[in-house]
Order: structure tokens, then C-alpha cells, then sequence
């Protein structure tokens, strides 16, 4: 098992999680076999406990880990299946650690930092990169191992510490050390400055650890003499200096580290050529072709996304990869038009005239309208009215988990006449509960509650638009992250009233897809479709949402539903290849939402630090 870290410098938010994950494309592309670990040295155990509004969305995982979002990046820019021991954190390392001194396995011997939480730091990575992500059997060529936070924090500086220890342990040649650092311009001189990177290279070697590659992010492509300067004064050779300037679209990044040789950079210090495998040159044809098919996208589609506005992209990162991933596929250019759901309430046409007119005019102009997942009472109504209008105008609907179940509280309302009809998550004692509390474990104990991860979802309609979608598969797997379900005591009646439950698990009582037949495009989920879209292999719903919505829904179901699946792996029906992260930076993504989605969605896809 050979080892890539990935450390970052300078400032936070250069897109270290990018260029870790095409670091690791580019290594998969050489034919090895790799795999990730994300450290993030904060004390949570993990992303489940942090708001989305603060630190992006929370990614889940399989087997119901609940991780931070650029567990996402790898499993997208990979197409590998992660798992939440994959994800490294101080809670979860002090957690072991002290469990481990209760049991007193420590034999009495004081417990400290080091070598208790260095050890266990290390033991953890060795442990976890044997893991097999990529659905072969045996253990992965290269562990990439991302470490969170900028050098000199101290929250990483156990983790540091560790590493360097680890560096030792494993040997020359297995252990290949990437710092991201950026040059920036100075707009008096218009000079690339080298400092910063010489500063943050100096504090990586006070701490014992040498770089062995330099990935420096900069707004236009390196000077040579900067190249020159920086092998001089950070001991790297240059042609171990990679430059990550800014470009249209982050499926570039990995063929930017190709074109620049970086590979064999790494599989040098890696010493790849002395063991029986010798890794090839990459093929990266279908990046290639995706990447610019990116760029030359002109003819628009308009998705009108309906949530909690608060500004941080990320917060729903997953969900707009998803949109993007279909939209290449379906050869068109996304718009993401962010619709606030408070804003289309009754009430915001008093308080906020404005504000509520322009949220109608953003609905009324999109050509399909997804309503995402979410928690809490809060702009719930304003859902529910999106839902309500795309049913009405037959407006292509996608409905993720609350999205679904807002959708189903419409039908209740406006069709079957039920007023008072809710979920009990909203309204506890409401009398016409259609959404409710359905807890796979203790209906007493509140802890731990959520269903959370895979789950098996069967179609029990054969004709139904989802089913072909997915091509004709008896049933999927998909992902989950929710307490409350469709009420099953009222699905004889909604289907009476012509909602379809096509989708449900395993026991029959648990309703996972729905459908209005009579309707172009509206479909609710109850899982998150989302975390398993994937660059060249969109998921099935956001392609039907998409096609839909630029009025290819026959053609794509034509040649979806003639995909005999019999298994529960969703297929690309059209060998398309789509991306991944929107972004290349993580400080865009802390911008607006608005300037995420003209910046890079609606002109030109551009995406900078
Ligand atoms: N709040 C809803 C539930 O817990 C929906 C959750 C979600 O959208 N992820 O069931």
C-alpha cells in the first residue's frame, strides 16, 4: 500500500479536495487502483450534528455515514464507495482512544496525545486504506489521503504529527507528500508573489515534513522564472512543481496535472515502477471529451431550485452536481435559479412584496422545478406551493425526500380535499397526519432515529415513468437520510384520488417513489438520488427531470426503458459523461448562491479561487 498526502497552505478554500480527487483520477487512470481517506481535524464525530448552512452539505454514505461533502467529491471524481470509517475526525480519534483507555487497555501507562492519539491516528489510516472502495476484491494500490485545514492550524496538529511518524513507518517510496499552496498577484506590480508558498513550505518543513510535489493555484499559468524560484527556495524540482491555474470547469483539473506530467512525479517518489505492477500511461479520453463538451454547452435548461435560501452553495452541493451530471448528458447548459420557498408564501406578499414577487417570477420562468430535501417548519408552505404550482401547470417536478413529502401534503389538500391534511413533523397533532414518524427501530427511544443509508426500493408499477428511468430494473438501491415517511394507512386513498406509490420497500409499507401519471414529469423520492449520480453516469431521476424539461422525456424514455436492468445498478443510458464539483474553490463557495450560479452555471462555467 503506497500513500498521497495532500496538504494545503496558505489560505483555506484553494480546492484541496479537488485536486486530491484528480490526483486520484489521474492514478486510477494509470491503471492503479486507489482510494481515499478525508481527515478533518474538528471535534465532531461526525458531519450528522453540523448545520448545512454552515460547513456545505452533509454527505451520506452506503453504509449511513453521514461525512463531510468532499467524501462526495471523491466518490464522484472515483466512482467508488466510501465508507464512514473513510472519514477521519478528532472526535472520532479521541473517542477510540478514550473508549480504549476505560476498557483499560492501556495497562496503566499515562494516555497522552503523543503517542496515544498519534498511533491511533496512524493505525486508523493503515487500517481503513486496505478497504476495497472500488467493488474488486483485495486491497486498493494507492491511499490518497486528504488532511483538512491549512499547515500551522492547530486543531491538525496531532494529525501532522502523525503523519510524519506515518511517513517513517511506511518508508522511501511508498509515501508521497502533495502540498497545494497558492501564488497570488499583487495588482501594484502584477507580479506572481512566492512568499506565501516559500512561508507555508518553511512551517510544513518545521514540522517535519518535506513536500515532495507543489500544486500552486494561481489565476493565470505560471511564470517560469516562478517555477524556478520556488524549486530554489522549497527544495522541490521543478518539474515537481504542478500549476492548478484557473479554468472553465473542474473536469479540467485532472487532465492540468496530466498535461503538466504530474503523474509521473508522484509514481516516481511512489517508486511504481519497482513493484510487479507498473502503471500505464493515463487514459483520460472521456475526461477529455466531457470536460469540453462543458464548455460548448449554449442551449439552456432552467431548474428552479426550492429551498432554504441562505447563501452557501455547498449546502446542496450534491443535488446540483446531480443536475449538472444530467444536463451534459441531456447536451444542455444548466441555469440553477435559486427560488428562497419563504418568499413564495402568502405571507412574504405583505412583508416582502418584492422579494415574493420576484420568487413567483423565478418559479413561473424555470422549465422544471426540484424541490430538495430538508428539516424543520420553516419555509415548508412555500414548498408546498411550488409543488402545488408545478402539478397544477404541469411544470416538470422533482421532489427529494421532503420535496416528496410536501408534494404528498398537496395532493392531501388541494385534491382529496383534505385541509387540515400534514406531517406530523410539522404538526404533531394534526388530524389528517399523511406524513409521519415511522422510526425503523424503538418507537420510544428518540436517539438515533434517523433511517439512514442504503436502502431497497422495489418497483411494484412496471409501466411507470421512474421504473423505465431506471431501466426496467426490478429494484435500486439508493441512499437515505429521513425519520418521517408516507402515511401507509392512507395510500389506498391517494391512490383512489390517481396518486401513484410505484416505488416502496421491502415490507410493502414503506413508500419510496411516487409518480402523478396523468402528469408530464412529477416524481417524488423519498431517498436522496443525488449521492450516486456520477460524472458519465447521471442518476436516473435528475435525467428524467432534465429531459423533461427540455422536452426529450420520450426520446430518453424510448431508449431508457429498451435497457433491460436487471440488477439494482442504475446504467447511463447514453454513455454521456458528465462532472462533479461545481467548483473548483471552496471560498467561492462561501459567495452567494447567486454568484455560483451566474459565475458558473448560467456564463460560461467559469470557476476561480
Ligand atoms: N424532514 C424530513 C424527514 O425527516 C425529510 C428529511 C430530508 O429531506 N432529508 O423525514
Amino acid at each position: 500500500m503506497k500513500y498521497v498526502l495532500v496538504t494545503g497552505g496558505v489560505v483555506s478554500g484553494l480546492g484541496k479536495g479537488v485536486t486530491a480527487s484528480s490526483i486520484g483520477v489521474l492514478l486510477k487512470a494509470c491503471g492503479l487502483r486507489v482510494t481515499t481517506i478525508k481527515i478533518d481535524p474538528y471535534l465532531n464525530t461526525d458531519a450528522g450534528t453540523m448545520s448545512p448552512f454552515e460547513h456545505g452539505e452533509v454527505f451520506v454514505l452506503d453504509d449511513g455515514g453521514e461525512v463531510d461533502l468532499d467524501l462526495g467529491n471523491y466518490e464522484r471524481f472515483l466512482d467508488i464507495r466510501l465508507t464512514r470509517d473513510n472519514n477521519i475526525t478528532t472526535g472520532k480519534i479521541y473517542q477510540s482512544v478514550i473508549n480504549k483507555e476505560r476498557r483499560g487497555d492501556y495497562l496503566g501507562k499515562t494516555v497522552q496525545v503523543v503517542p496515544h492519539i498519534t498511533d491511533e491516528i496512524q493505525d486508523w489510516i493503515e487500517r481503513v486504506a486496505m478497504n476495497p472502495v472500488d467493488g474488486k476484491e483485495g486491497p486498493p494500490d494507492v491511499c490518497v489521503i486528504e488532511l483538512g485545514g491549512t499547515i500551522g492550524d492547530i486543531e491538525s496538529m496531532p494529525f501532522i504529527e502523525a503523519l510524519g511518524q506515518f511517513s517513517y513507518r511506511v518508508g522511501p517510496g511508498n509515501f508521497c507528500l502533495v502540498h497545494v499552496s497558492l501564488v497570488p498577484v499583487l495588482n501594484v506590480v502584477g507580479e506572481q508573489k512566492t512568499k506565501p508558498t516559500q512561508h507555508s513550505v518553511r512551517g510544513l518543513r518545521g514540522l517535519g515534513l518535506q513536500p515532495d510535489i507543489l500544486g500552486c493555484r494561481s489565476t493565470e499559468p505560471l511564470e517560469e522564472n516562478v517555477k524556478a524560484k520556488l524549486s530554489q527556495f522549497c527544495q522541490v524540482p521543478i518539474s515537481s512543481i504542478v500549476n492548478l491555474h484557473d479554468v472553465t470547469n473542474i473536469w479540467h483539473i485532472p487532465l492540468l496535472l496530466r498535461d503538466q506530467r504530474a503523474h509521473e512525479a508522484i509514481l516516481k517518489v511512489l517508486d511504481f515502477q519497482l513493484v510487479s505492477k507498473v502503471a500505464r500511461e493515463p487514459k483520460l479520453a472521456e475526461w477529455t471529451e466531457r470536460a469540453s463538451k462543458l464548455d460548448k454547452l449554449k442551449a439552456t435548461v432552467r431548474i428552479a431550485m426550492v429551498g432554504k435560501y441562505t447563501g452557501l452553495s455547498d449546502s446542496y452541493l450534491s443535488v446540483l452536481k446531480a443536475l449538472l451530471h444530467a444536463s451534459v448528458a441531456m447536451d444542455r447548459k444548466l441555469v440553477v435559479e435559486w427560488v428562497p420557498s419563504c418568499d413564495l408564501e402568502d405571507s412574504a406578499a405583505k412583508e416582502t412584496p418584492e422579494a415574493h414577487k420576484k420568487a413567483w417570477s423565478l418559479l413561473k420562468g424555470a422549465d422544471g422545478i426540484l424541490v430538495p430535501g430538508g428539516f424543520g417548519n420553516r419555509g415548508v408552505q412555500g414548498k408546498i406551493l411550488a409543488a402545488k404550482f408545478a402539478r397544477e401547470n404541469n411544470v416538470p417536478y422533482l421532489g427529494i425526500c421532503l420535496g416528496m413529502q410536501i408534494a404528498v401534503i398537496d395532493f392531501a389538500r388541494s385534491i382529496m380535499k383534505l385541509r387540515g391534511a400534514n406531517s406530523t413533523e410539522f404538526d404533531p397533532d394534526t388530524t389528517t397526519p399523511c406524513v409521519i414518524f415511522m422510526p425503523e427501530g424503538s418507537k420510544t427511544h428518540m436517539g438515533a432515529t434517523m433511517r439512514l443509508g442504503s436502502r431497497r426500493t422495489y418497483f411494484n408499477v412496471t409501466k411507470c415513468k421512474s421504473a423505465k428511468l431506471y431501466g426496467n430494473a426490478a429494484f435500486i438501491d439508493e441512499r437515505h437520510r429521513h425519520r418521517y415517511e408516507v402515511n401507509p394507512e392512507m395510500v389506498p386513498e391517494f391512490e383512489k384520488a390517481g396518486l401513484s406509490f410505484v416505488g416502496r420497500d421491502e415490507s410493502g409499507r414503506r413508500m419510496e417513489i411516487i409518480e402523478l401519471p396523468s402528469h408530464k414529469f412529477f416524481i417524488g423520492a423519498q431517498f436522496h438520488p443525488e449521492f450516486k449520480s456520477r460524472p458519465g453516469k447521471p442518476s436516473p431521476l435528475f435525467l428524467g427531470l432534465i429531459a423533461a424539461a427540455s422536452g426529450q422525456l420520450d426520446t430518453l424514455l424510448k431508449r431508457s426503458s429498451s435497457v433491460v436492468n436487471s440488477n439494482s445498478t442504475p446504467r447511463c443510458l447514453n454513455g454521456t459523461i458528465v462532472p462533479t464539483k461545481a467548483l473548483y474553490s471552496k471560498g467561492h463557495a462561501k459567495k452567494p448562491l447567486e454568484s455560483l450560479v451566474n459565475g458558473y452555471f448560467a456564463n460560461g462555467n467559469v470557476i476561480h479561487t
